[in-house]
């Protein structure tokens, strides 16, 4: 069984990938990254190969030519490389049961509570019973050889405070990850907001303190 993480180089996918490795061990883990013409790819790609080469994670980067130009995420995005991926694990594991997972669909109503920035739009995975239909996909165009997988699918971020201590996910490795819209670190733009509430309250343990660090 291969497990395969879409990485992006950020907290929530690297987290899933630290997940991943701690459970199965890296030889049964490989990471897709895509090239979808954004601005940080160089950066991204950077944060990314720090990641699997910390592990020893097989890694591809793949093309997919999405307009990344606005400072949004495109809705309808995060299905075409998942289409992409299934396809590219078919090819390269053809043999092999395989897992895809993701790191979308937070719930993050606990998060807001404690200054988590809401945000103004909506990306794929905020619509409808998208892990069914993701899940209908996956395993439909590959006659059920490939599952597919949302680890956090209805968590809060704050809720992953176990996991960060279970799978040792430190603070070093959030500042080695990078999500930012803007470029570098900007601080205004809502995937800094993010870094901000992560590095704040998520890996704070004085922090919200009704939420036990060991639960
Ligand atoms: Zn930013």
């Amino acid at each position: 069984m291969k497990h395969v993480m879409l990485l992006s180089g950020g907290f929530d996918s690297s987290l899933g990938l630290t997940k991943l490795v701690k459970e199965n061990g890296a030889e049964n883990v490989v990471a897709i990254f895509f090239n979808i013409g954004q601005r940080n790819f160089e950066r991204e790609n950077e944060a990314v190969k720090w990641f699997t080469d910390k592990y020893g994670v097989k890694l591809f980067v793949l093309d997919l030519p999405v307009d990344r130009t606005s400072k949004n995420e495109k809705p309808g995005r995060n299905p075409l490389m998942i289409l992409k991926a299934l396809n590219f694990i078919r090819s390269k594991y053809e043999d092999d049961e395989c897992t895809l997972y993701t790191m979308d669909e937070w719930c993050h109503t606990d998060d807001y509570k404690y200054g988590y920035p809401h945000r103004d739009f909506s990306v794929s995975c905020d619509v409808g019973d998208y892990k069914g239909l993701m899940t209908q996909l996956v395993e439909g165009e590959t006659s059920g050889k490939v599952h597919f997988e949302m680890p956090v699918k209805g968590k809060s971020l704050l809720s992953m405070r176990p996991w960060l201590k279970k799978y040792n996910y430190t603070l070093d490795d959030l500042q080695h990850s990078i999500s930012c819209y803007a470029g570098t670190n900007c601080g205004k733009c809502y995937a800094c907001g993010k870094r901000k509430y992560l590095e704040d309250v998520v890996f704070n343990k004085d922090a919200a303190p009704e939420f036990g660090w060991d639960e």
